[in-house]
């Protein structure tokens, strides 16, 4: 068999190692377009803090890792697919045939459409190569302005502040990490950083930057404000890199859509990872989650379903994120923004910087999202995983929220016992 994987990030490197794990005697190859070995884009913040070296980026770190399983690397970019010769053709010209291929190709951040945006001192924070121009123009008192404070936003936000730029942080909706978060607990986040010495500006749109001389930009809000920066940070949402894919024939949305196999419209051609629009465990809905642990689980589930004789279904990915902001840890899970017909429950404490929102459906806690308590992650997910009825549980947590760890065990210990 040859197995060809497109994308050299977590998704495509997990999945050769599963492909060479159930088929020994395979041909493998990994295709990916970026210089660098595969690397974690999760490791990036560590270099920008300088507590890593680009090594400590790679996904693998052993020298012959990939020869010793017999995993080609070829650093090419793919732009066709030819379904009826089962064959990719990169950008130089070489074909590559295969029986069964994996589209891992993940994301691409979405340039906002603002004049000025391609100015020289305007990066993303994507790859290594924007991570290298960040280090050598977010030196220490150097004014940087970040565009966005989403997830991605947020985690470059603590690599900057730790590397003693003056920050300022623009965002377009009424609170930070809004896809995370809520009007209440968004709006802690904000009061934190404001009180770690960043300059918070929500409800508010880059309208356009220009050059402001001595190699300065200007940002110019939308409240007629405008902001001098040395660097601009874009962080305003990410794009599947799939148009490739789309031109071959493949069918897409959001993403490249799958089935439960995560089987493409091409019955030999797969999709994993922040390319694949795959099932959302909460809704049972087809989504582009964008998180690491979303990509690496689809890799496996997608490698078993290339080898002949094996197949699994793929139940579906809870919608998770945690963020350390500073060192306020935030969480978010499945239907965190609530159920249809459901409940909810919520705790605030503004002056210890504690929230924790609970979502019900029926009994079981479908959704969660929780602020500076760091030991329930666990819990919160587990009882969304688990779906565990609650019981008695689901009215004392209507009363109390922050007897979830309580619950927990009370409602595990019960589920073993009748087991
Ligand atoms: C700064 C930063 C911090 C992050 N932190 C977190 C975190 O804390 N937690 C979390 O869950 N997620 C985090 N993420 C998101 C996470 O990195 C992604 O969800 C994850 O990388 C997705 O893996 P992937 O393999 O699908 O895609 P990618 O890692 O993007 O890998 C895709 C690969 O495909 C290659 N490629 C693209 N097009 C082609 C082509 N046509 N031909 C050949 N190769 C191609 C790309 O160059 C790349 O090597 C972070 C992202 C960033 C940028």
């Amino acid at each position: 068999m040859i197995y060809v994987v497109v994308g050299a990030g977590p998704a495509g490197v997990v999945a050769a190692e599963q492909l060479r794990k159930l088929d020994p005697l395979a041909n493998i190859m990994i295709i990916g377009s970026e210089p660098e070995p595969p690397y974690s884009r999760m490791a990036i913040p560590y270099y920008l803090t300088e507590k890593i070296d680009e090594s400590g980026t790679y996904l693998r770190k052993a020298d012959q890792h990939y020869s010793l399983r017999d995993i080609t690397i070829i650093q090419q970019r793919v732009t066709k697919i030819d379904t009826a010769m089962n064959t990719v053709i990169t950008e130089s010209g070489e074909k590559y045939r295969y029986d069964k291929l994996l589209l891992a190709t993940g994301a691409s951040p979405s340039v906002p459409p603002v004049p000025g945006i391609d100015l020289p001192g305007v990066h993303n924070c994507w790859t290594l190569e924007d991570a290298r121009e960040i280090v050598r123009l977010a030196r220490p008192g150097a004014s940087v302005l970040l565009m966005g404070a989403g997830f991605i936003g947020c985690i470059i936000l603590e690599s900057l502040v730790l590397r003693d730029v003056k920050l300022t942080v623009v965002e377009m909706e009424n609170r930070m990490v809004p896809r995370m978060m809520n009007e209440v607990s968004g709006n802690m986040i904000k009061r934190w950083c404001e009180q770690k010495g960043v300059d918070v500006h929500t409800s508010t749109r880059a309208d356009s930057i220009e050059s402001a001389g001595g190699g300065k930009l200007k940002v110019n809000l939308n409240g007629g404000q405008s902001v001098e920066a040395d660097l601009v940070i874009t962080a305003t949402g990410v794009k599947s890199n799939m148009q490739f894919a789309i031109d071959s024939g493949l069918h897409s949305d959001q993403g490249i859509l799958v089935n439960s196999f995560l089987q493409t419209s091409n019955e030999d051609v797969y999709a994993a990872g922040d390319v694949c629009q795959g099932k959302d465990f909460s809704t049972g809905e087809y989504t582009v989650q964008a998180i690491q642990p979303t990509a690496v689980e689809h890799a496996k589930v997608a490698a078993g379903n290339m080898v002949r004789g094996h197949r699994s279904e793929h139940i579906g990915n809870v919608n998770m994120n945690v963020l350390d902001t500073l060192g306020l840890v935030s969480a978010s899970f499945g239907l965190w923004m609530g159920a249809e017909g459901g409940d909810s429950s919520e705790l605030v404490n503004e002056d210890a910087y504690r929230y924790l929102n609970l979502q019900f459906k029926d009994d079981v806690l479908v959704g969660a999202s929780s602020l500076g308590l760091t030991q329930h992650v666990g819990v919160l997910r587990g009882l969304i995983q688990s779906e565990t009825p609650l019981g008695v549980w689901k009215d004392r947590l209507m009363k109390d929220p922050m007897r979830i760890m309580e619950a927990y065990l009370a409602c595990s210990q019960a589920q073993v016992a009748t087991a």
